[in-house]
C-alpha cells in the first residue's frame, strides 16, 4: 500500500443544510479501502464512536456480498413553491419523491399544493412520502396527513410526523398512513425502542450513526421492520457504506435517501455516486488523489480532527 492513509477534508455545502454551509471529516484507508469519518462537528466522542467504527470496517474489512446490483433512492424536495418541486420531480428520474413539509412558516396549503404537483410530475404510479421532522403535534399530525394523503392520491408513508417516539406511537395507533422513524432513531439503541413501543411500520437507519454495515444488518434482522437507508450528508465514499447496507439487507421495499452527494459543491471520488434513472449503482467509488489535494482541509482544522480521531480511538476502541 503506498499513498496517504488518511486525509482531512471540507466540502462546501451548495445551500445551507442541517445549520451548516461546509461539510468536513476526514478519510481512513485500510486493506479494503477508503472509509469515510464524518460526524457532525458538534458531536461529542461517544457519539463520533460508531461513525469511526462504519469507517474503519470499510477500510480494514469491506463489506458483507450484496445481494443486488442497484438501489433505488429518492429525489427529496424541499419546501419550495409548486412549480419548483414540480421540476425538481421531473428532472431527477426517481419513482419515488420524498416531499418535505411542516416547514415552519409556511401553511398546510402550501405543503397541499406541493404535493399535487409532485404527483402530476410522477404520474400514477409513482410513490410519494412526505418528512416532517418532527414538527407536528399528534392532533395536528393527524388532520395535515388526512388531507396530504389526498393531496398526494395516497402517501407511501409519513416521516418523523412527530418529535417522540411515545407521539409516533400515539398517531400509529389512530391513523392508516405507515409511518416511519427517522429522527427516533439516532443510537444503537433506539430502533430497538421504536420497535418496543410499536411506534413506526419503517425504521430510517443512517450507517455511520449505527456503526457501520454489519451494525445495521444486524439491527435490521433483530427488529424485523423494513428499513430506508438514508445518507448523513457524505461524500461518495461515505455514500458507499449506505449502498452496501441497501444492497446487502435481504429486503429492500422501499428507495432509499443515498441520493445526496450533490447537495456537495464537489466530491472526493473520480465517479461521484449520482443516480441513473433513479437508481444507485452498488460499487466502491475510487478515490481521487486530485480531489483529496483540491479539498484538503486548512492546517488547524487537520489538526482538530487528528487529535478528535486519537481521541476517539483511545477512550471508544472497537
Ligand atoms: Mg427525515
Amino acid at each position: 500500500m503506498s499513498g496517504p492513509t488518511s486525509a482531512v477534508w471540507s466540502i462546501g455545502m451548495r445551500t445551507r443544510f442541517r445549520g451548516i454551509t461546509v461539510r468536513e471529516g476526514m478519510l481512513l484507508r485500510g486493506d479494503a479501502g477508503w472509509g469515510e469519518w464524518s460526524p457532525f462537528l458538534e458531536y461529542d466522542d461517544t457519539v463520533a464512536a460508531p461513525w469511526l467504527a462504519c469507517a474503519v470496517e470499510a477500510a480494514d474489512s469491506g463489506w458483507p456480498t450484496p445481494v443486488r446490483a442497484t438501489v433505488p433512492v429518492n429525489v427529496t424536495v424541499p419546501a419550495v413553491d409548486a412549480d419548483v418541486a414540480h421540476r425538481i420531480v421531473a428532472d431527477s428520474g426517481c419513482l419515488t419523491a420524498k416531499v418535505k413539509v411542516a416547514e415552519p412558516g409556511q401553511q398546510l396549503g402550501d405543503d397541499q399544493a406541493r404535493l399535487e404537483a409532485v404527483r402530476d410530475a410522477l404520474g400514477p404510479s409513482g410513490r410519494i412520502r412526505v418528512d416532517a421532522n418532527g414538527a407536528w403535534e399528534v392532533d395536528a399530525a393527524m388532520a395535515a396527513l388526512r388531507v396530504l394523503d389526498r393531496a398526494a392520491d395516497g402517501l407511501e408513508y409519513a416521516e418523523q410526523p412527530c418529535a417522540s417516539v411515545e407521539e409516533l406511537a400515539a398517531l400509529r395507533r389512530r391513523i392508516g398512513v405507515p409511518i416511519a422513524a427517522d429522527e427516533s432513531i439516532r443510537r444503537a439503541e433506539d430502533p430497538y425502542r421504536v420497535r418496543d413501543l410499536a411506534a413506526a411500520d419503517i425504521a430510517v437507519l443512517k450507517v455511520q450513526p449505527l456503526g457501520g454495515v454489519r451494525a445495521c444488518l444486524r439491527i435490521a434482522e433483530e427488529i424485523g421492520m423494513p428499513v430506508v437507508v438514508s445518507s448523513a450528508l457524505e461524500s461518495s465514499v461515505g455514500i458507499a457504506a449506505g449502498v452496501a447496507l441497501a444492497a446487502a439487507l435481504p429486503e429492500l421495499p422501499y428507495a432509499c435517501g443515498l441520493a445526496t452527494v450533490r447537495l456537495l459543491t464537489d466530491d472526493l471520488v473520480t465517479e461521484p455516486l449520482v443516480p441513473v434513472a433513479g437508481e444507485l449503482p452498488v460499487r466502491m467509488p475510487q478515490v481521487s488523489g486530485a480531489a483529496l489535494a483540491r479539498l484538503a482541509a486548512a492546517p488547524d482544522r487537520r489538526a482538530h480532527w487528528e487529535t478528535r480521531l486519537a481521541r476517539v480511538r483511545q477512550d471508544h476502541p472497537s
